[in-house]
C-alpha cells in the first residue's frame, strides 16, 4: 500500500514539474506558436554554443555585360553590408535587426536595383517594394510602390512593428512614413546616369516594338540587382528581407514578388527563411518562398533539396528566371539560381565573409568581417 502511495506521489510530482517547466519559460506574448517547438529546442541547445549565419544576395541575372568595375563595386558594397549585419549578430543582436541593417547598406549604395539605385518605371521614376519577416513570431511588414522613401526596408520594418497591418502601399505607406518622422525624399534622390540611360534605352526599344502594348516582365539585358538577406541569430531565430525597384520599364503601380509575404520573402523558425530574386510574376504565381519553407516543414526534406526543386525544376519548367537564398534553423544554406549569375555573400561566427555568384564559375572571394 505504502509503495502504491509513494508511486502516485512520484507521478503527481512529475506532472507538476512538467507543467511548471512549460510556464517558467519567458512569457513573450509574441511567441504565438507554442513553447516546445523543434526550433525552440534547437535555440535552447544553441545557447551553450553561440552560432549565427547571415546570407545576402544582390539579384539574379546576367552579369556578363557589367563592367569589371561595376562588379567589384557591388562586391565591395555587399561585403560592407554583410559586415553591418555581422556586427549585430556577433553582439547577440536579432536576425531581424541584422537583415534590416544589411539591406539598408545596399539600398543606400545606389549600385543595386533597390533604394537609391532602384530601376525606373515606364513613367521614368522608381517605385520601390520591400518586405521583412520575423521567423520567430511570423510578424511581417511590407511596403510597395513607394516613390519617396530612401530605405523601404526600414519602412517595412515599421509597418511590422507599429501597425496592425502587414502591407502598406503608395500614398498610404508614405503618409505612414511621415507620421513616423521619416523624411520623404525627392525623385532626384534616385537619379543616376546609369539608370536614366537604361530607362531611355528601354523606352526606345518599346517604341521600336509598337505592337507590344506592355514591355516584357524581364527585359533583354537580364541584368538585375534586387537585394535581400536571411539570417539566423544566436538565439536560433530566423528572419528574411528583400528590397527592390522591381523590373525595368514596369508599369506604374506594378508590384512584384519581393513585398509579397510567401512569394519573394518568407521566414518561419519551423522551417526556413527565404529571399528571392527573379521575374516576380512567376515568384508570385508559385509562392516560391513559402513553397520552399513548406516543403521543409511538411515533406521534411532538406532546405537544399527544397530550394533546388523549386528554383531548378519548378521555375525552370515554366521558363521563369531567378534564384533564392534560403537558410534553415540548423544554419544550412542553399543559394540556387537558374540564371547565369546571382551575387551572394555569407558569413558565420568565424567572421569569414565569402562572396560569389557573378558568374557560375567565379571563385568565391573571402574577406574578414573585421574592418
Ligand atoms: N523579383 C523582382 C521583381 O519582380 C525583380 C528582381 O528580383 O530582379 O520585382
Amino acid at each position: 500500500m505504502k509503495v502504491i502511495r509513494l508511486c502516485s506521489l512520484f507521478v503527481v510530482v512529475a506532472i507538476v514539474a512538467a507543467v511548471a517547466s512549460n510556464y517558467s519559460r519567458p512569457a513573450d506574448g509574441a511567441d504565438i506558436r507554442g513553447l516546445h517547438t523543434r526550433a525552440n529546442r534547437q535555440a535552447d541547445a544553441r545557447q551553450t554554443t553561440p552560432s549565427f549565419v547571415l546570407v545576402a544576395h544582390g539579384g539574379a541575372g546576367d552579369y556578363s555585360k557589367m563592367s569589371q568595375e561595376q562588379i567589384d563595386e557591388r562586391r565591395t558594397t555587399m561585403v560592407r553590408a554583410i559586415r553591418a549585419g555581422y556586427a549585430i549578430l556577433s553582439r547577440g543582436g536579432t536576425s531581424v535587426d541584422a537583415v534590416e541593417a544589411t539591406i539598408s547598406v545596399m539600398e543606400d549604395s545606389g549600385l543595386f536595383d533597390a533604394g537609391r539605385g532602384g530601376y525606373y518605371t515606364r513613367a521614368g521614376v522608381p517605385e520601390l517594394d520591400a518586405a521583412i519577416m520575423d521567423g520567430r513570431t511570423l510578424a511581417a511588414g511590407s511596403v510597395a510602390a513607394v516613390q519617396h522613401i530612401a530605405n523601404p526596408i526600414h519602412l517595412a520594418r515599421l509597418v511590422m512593428k507599429k501597425t496592425p497591418h502587414v502591407m502598406l502601399v503608395g500614398a498610404g505607406a508614405e503618409e505612414f512614413a511621415k507620421s513616423q518622422g521619416i523624411e520623404l525624399v525627392s525623385p532626384y534622390y534616385f537619379y543616376n546616369e546609369r539608370e536614366w540611360q537604361r530607362f531611355k534605352d528601354a523606352q526606345q526599344a518599346a517604341k521600336n516594338n509598337a505592337s507590344a502594348l506592355y514591355p516584357p516582365a524581364w527585359p533583354n539585358d537580364h541584368e538585375h540587382g534586387t537585394v535581400g538577406a536571411v539570417a539566423l541569430d544566436q538565439a536560433g531565430n530566423l528572419a528574411a528581407g528583400t528590397s527592390t525597384g522591381g523590373t525595368v520599364m514596369k508599369m506604374p503601380g506594378r508590384v512584384g514578388d519581393s513585398p509579397i509575404i510567401g512569394a519573394g520573402t518568407y521566414a518561419n523558425n519551423e522551417s526556413c527563411a527565404v529571399s528571392g530574386t527573379g521575374v516576380g510574376e512567376y515568384f508570385m504565381r508559385n509562392v516560391v518562398a513559402a513553397d520552399i519553407c513548406e516543403r521543409v516543414r511538411y515533406l521534411h526534406v532538406s532546405v537544399e533539396q527544397a530550394a533546388n526543386d523549386v528554383v531548378m525544376k519548378e521555375l525552370v519548367a515554366q521558363h521563369a528566371e531567378g534564384g533564392v537564398i534560403a537558410l534553415d534553423p540548423q544554419g544550412n544554406v542553399a543559394t540556387p539560381f537558374n540564371t547565369t549569375g546571382m551575387m551572394t555573400g555569407a558569413v558565420r561566427a568565424d567572421g569569414k565573409i565569402s562572396v560569389k555568384g557573378w558568374s557560375t564559375d567565379a571563385a568565391p572571394v573571402v574577406v574578414s568581417a573585421a574592418e
